[in-house]
């Protein structure tokens, strides 16, 4: 008897000690899920198909919610086992001191959920922090110069509470995309040449550290952790909170602005004039986001062209625009509209619900007519190479796309005006540049690998075109600096696939400088080892 039952019991025991370190993990993150539930029960949902989503079944919306909310569908394949949505900093601390108890739970923090790299703000059996529900609020001081805004708002919604005072923050070109992803990225924005870039327009951000202890950084409080957070990414602090510079935009609100699309055969036209614009484009006023787009079906392969256009007035002046009002449109949007409808354009919004990737690559805007030439070797190649891989895919559809992004020397002068200096290390005695992103939507999960994989070969492809026959060319209105590395640096993280070298991008003394301040922030590597993101270990 005694015998009978030691051979099972053993085989029992020897399961279980197999199993432990695999089951152990799963008994950390239900056991964090558990302690936010029982501290904070109206916050938490666990998943709704897992045995505990019958004790949060009033949250399933909210999940269902946050999974849905991704700008790349397949974010949403991360399933968490639960998500927390926090309503201030206490909540945030109590959920890093949780999460600190239990090292091995994997977590996620989520915004606007706008960054397509899988991992960045989703995460597989640990648990999401998911802002939006509960903290998305955007509210201008009463004197409207500044605006303070939760970690869950969207840039829509920081414009919508501004608009009626006639008023904008530096912030997103699309109202859609979460604030604090695009600031801790730098942020991009229309309003760039007059004030730099979003994160040099952050007075201060309430932060929660990795010891749970929330602070305020900014140019008097933990000045280096506000320094990193400009532009570093998400590994120092979470960020509950941000108080912004608001300004006044247009005529009280209303602005000039657009999409025109275009046939094919106008590229070189264009190519050329968004050359010019970079260089000699003197009104901090205006901006571009010219898109040269490749849209594959059927074995087919039809490139197009579309620019957003904007004025910060009621229309541009006088001969402003004359190039590109120079070149027939197909359909034309632009008008004087509100900025918050500037921001909610169709075009840039209807992608959503496909899954997507993106990549950047930095270049020199060269001399004309050399710039001209190469953007236009540049689009050849992209042509060359999707019309290709249309052929190997009969049944899907891919859309892939190409911005070229112009960063004058005006935006790196307005950017240490406004913000004193911040990550990127953009200095206006470098020249003009121009930030080139790669999109690739697609429809089918069976390219899910594939996909990404073509986009960073064809973006590669056309860097290595420029390293082979442009090399060493000055930008222009260059005055100094190492030409081979100013060339193809910094690495705009926003627009960055997951295996770009971003921190690195930012130039030896940067990376340097933000590698001190993380290893003061987060000695132990709670943000570095158990989350996405850009990490100094790449
Ligand atoms: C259609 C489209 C338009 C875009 N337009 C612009 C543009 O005009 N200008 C521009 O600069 N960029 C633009 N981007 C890029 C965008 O800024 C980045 O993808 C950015 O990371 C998205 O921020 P999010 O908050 O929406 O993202 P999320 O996916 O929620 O988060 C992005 C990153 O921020 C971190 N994070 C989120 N919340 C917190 C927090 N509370 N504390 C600390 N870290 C946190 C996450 O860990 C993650 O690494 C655009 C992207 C798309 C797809």
């Amino acid at each position: 008897m005694h015998l009978f039952l030691t051979g099972p019991l053993l085989w029992l025991l020897a399961e279980a000690a197999l199993l432990s370190p695999l089951l152990s993990p799963r008994r950390d993150v239900n056991a964090v899920c558990s302690t936010l539930h029982s501290k904070y029960p109206g916050h938490l949902a666990w998943d709704p198909v897992s045995l505990h989503g019958l004790q949060t079944l009033r949250g399933t919306l909210e999940y269902n919610a946050a999974l849905l909310d991704y700008w790349n569908v397949k974010s949403a394949s991360n399933r968490p086992v639960c998500a927390f949505f926090p309503a201030d900093a206490e909540q945030v601390s109590f959920a890093v001191r949780t999460l600190n108890a239990h090292p091995s739970v994997r977590f996620a923090l989520k915004s606007g959920g706008h960054n397509p790299n899988l991992g960045f703000s989703s995460v597989d059996d640990g648990v999401l922090i998911a802002f939006r529900p509960n903290s998305r609020y955007a509210v201008p001081a009463p004197d409207g110069r500044t605006i303070d805004v939760g970690a869950g708002a969207k840039w829509e919604d920081v414009y919508s509470a501004l608009q009626p005072l006639g008023k904008a923050a530096v912030g997103g070109r699309l109202g859609d995309v979460g604030v604090i992803g695009l600031t801790l990225g730098g942020g991009l924005s229309y309003l760039s040449a007059q004030y730099g870039f979003a994160c040099d327009n952050v007075v201060s951000f309430q932060c929660v550290l990795a010891d749970g202890a929330i602070v305020e950084a900014s140019r008097t409080s933990h000045s280096d952790l506000y320094f990193a957070l400009r532009g570093g990414g998400n590994q120092y602090a979470i960020v509950t909170s941000m108080t912004l510079k608001a300004y006044d935009v247009g005529d009280q609100g209303m602005v000039w602005g657009g999409i025109r699309t275009y046939t094919a055969d106008k590229v070189r036209a264009l190519l050329a004039a968004v050359s010019n614009f970079t260089t000699n484009g003197q009104d901090p006023k205006a901006a571009i986001i010219p898109n040269f787009a490749f849209i594959s079906a059927a074995g087919l392969n039809l490139p197009a062209a579309l620019v957003f256009y904007f004025y910060d007035g009621r229309e541009p002046p006088a001969g402003l625009f004359d190039e590109f009002d120079a070149i027939p449109h197909l359909t034309s949007s632009t008008a004087i509209r509100s900025f918050v409808s500037i921001t909610n354009q169709v075009l840039g919004g209807d992608m959503k619900g496909l899954r997507f990737q993106i990549r950047e690559n930095t270049f020199p805007n060269m001399p004309m007519p050399t710039m001209s030439s190469f953007l236009h070797d540049h689009f050849q190649k992209v042509l060359e190479s999707t019309t290709d891989e249309a052929l190997t895919d009969l049944v899907d559809l891919r859309l892939l796309t190409f911005a070229v992004q112009p960063i004058p020397r005006g935006i790196a002068q307005a950017s240490l005006e406004m913000g004193g200096g911040n990550a990127l290390g953009l200095a206006p005695e470098h020249g003009d540049r121009v930030w080139v992103e790669y999109d690739i939507a697609w429809a089918s999960p069976l390219c899910d690998e594939k996909c990404p994989d073509f986009l960073r070969q064809t973006a590669d492809s056309v860097l290595n075109l420029h390293k082979r026959n442009y090399a060493g060319i000055s930008p222009t209105n260059y005055i100094e600096g190492d030409i081979d590395f100013l060339s193809y640096n910094p690495i705009f993280m926003n627009d960055a696939m997951s295996d770009q070298k971003v921190l690195k991008s930012y130039g030896d003394e940067v990376y340097q400088r933000l590698k001190v301040i993380h290893k003061k922030y987060d000695p132990e590597g709670f943000f570095s080892t158990r989350q996405g993101g850009f990490h100094f270990s790449q």
